[in-house]
């Protein structure tokens, strides 16, 4: 599990740092660690999803240097102790107001203020609902998001993951450890996914698909029992029989906060190739500013620069 000790959430009048960091994922925790081995002293508030998304991923196979492949949220805990370890501190608070008017830069939490002299935006993405009757009602009564979190949960149950991207296939071939059939649900005849995923998944006995077909519905009474599909070419309508719905139909960036402070393409935030946003001494990385990689290795890569820019740019003003 992410790591927790030493986590504080203590009340706080104002606190200012020269680098705050929002978000604790890959981004947020390599950013942490460039800033504190240039002796910025960096604060990181964790936000509601401790360790960001690779947390809830059982294993990640393509983060260089685990040749056996590392589980997420050891990774995450790795993270996290690599960087405290230089002096970075992590606090278990989330931001519900920024203000990029002026310097320092101000971010209100419950818990209280913190003013800072540079700002590392690396808030992640959440996952993206269907939006289809049923589906809100029975969110954690079959409905999940999350198949590392909730696949135990299916033990010799029927269950159907929905999207052809990688996080369909990957979570679907987890979800084969304890449901007796995956069914892949993709709206088009052709994955998105890579090829290593996709043979994986085309080989796995328990694994089957069901293409160019949409949901309409979620239904059950309490629990799911079954989601109603349209064929998009043929437009027949089915309802398939089911114990579990996982919805992996990609993501949604973490940005709200920084609405019409911040350019933003799509709800990414823009950043050139030092990670610097719209706003001098403001940096984002990670998916809240990545609408193309998205991957562990690419948004710590993306969390190093921008601690390396905001250290030059505090540096420049001899913070
Ligand atoms: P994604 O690549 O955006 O795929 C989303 C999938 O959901 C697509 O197949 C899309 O269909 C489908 N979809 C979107 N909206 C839908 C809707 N309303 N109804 C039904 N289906 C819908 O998202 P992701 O799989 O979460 O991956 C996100 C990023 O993380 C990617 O860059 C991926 O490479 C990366 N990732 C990598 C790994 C790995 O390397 N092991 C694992 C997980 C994620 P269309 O194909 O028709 O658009």
């Amino acid at each position: 599990m992410f790591n927790l000790s030493g986590l504080s959430t203590s009340k706080t009048e104002s606190q200012h740092v020269k680098v705050l960091i929002l978000g604790a994922g890959p981004a947020g925790l390599a950013a942490a660690l460039y800033a504190a081995r240039a002796e910025l002293a960096p604060l990181v508030l964790t936000g509601i999803q401790l360790g960001g998304q690779v947390a809830l991923t059982h294993t990640i196979e393509n983060y260089p240097g685990f040749p056996e492949g590392v589980g997420g949220s050891e990774l995450g805990d790795l993270f996290q102790k690599q960087a405290e370890r230089f002096g970075a501190r992590v606090e278990f608070d989330s931001a519900s107001a920024a203000d990029l008017s002026q310097r320092p830069f101000k971010i209100t939490t419950d818990n209280g203020d913190y003013t800072a002299d540079t700002l590392i935006i690396t808030t992640g993405a959440s996952p993206n609902h269907l939006n289809v009757p049923g589906e809100v009602e029975l969110t954690g009564k079959g409905v999940s998001y999350c198949a590392t979190c909730d696949g135990w949960l299916f033990k010799d149950k029927k269950v159907v993951v929905i999207g052809g991207g990688d996080s369909a296939l990957e979570e679907g071939l987890f979800l084969t450890r304890y449901a007796s059939s995956v069914t892949v649900i993709h709206r088009r005849d052709s994955l998105r996914a890579g090829a290593v995923l996709q043979k994986r998944a085309q080989e796995n006995p328990k694994i089957n698909f069901i293409w160019d077909t949409v949901e309409a519905e979620i239904v059950g009474k309490g629990k799911v029992e079954a989601v109603r599909l349209r064929n998009v070419k043929t437009g027949e309508e089915t309802v398939f029989p089911t114990d579990g719905i996982f919805i992996f139909i990609g993501h949604t960036p973490n940005t709200q906060l920084f609405e019409g402070q911040l350019a933003m393409e799509k709800g990414y935030i823009e950043v050139d190739d030092k990670m610097q946003t719209s706003v001098p001494g403001v940096y984002a990385a990670g998916e809240a500013a990545d609408p193309t990689f998205r991957q562990v290795v690419t948004s710590a890569g993306m969390g190093a620069a921008a601690a390396i820019t905001a250290t030059r740019f505090l540096e420049h003003e001899n913070k």
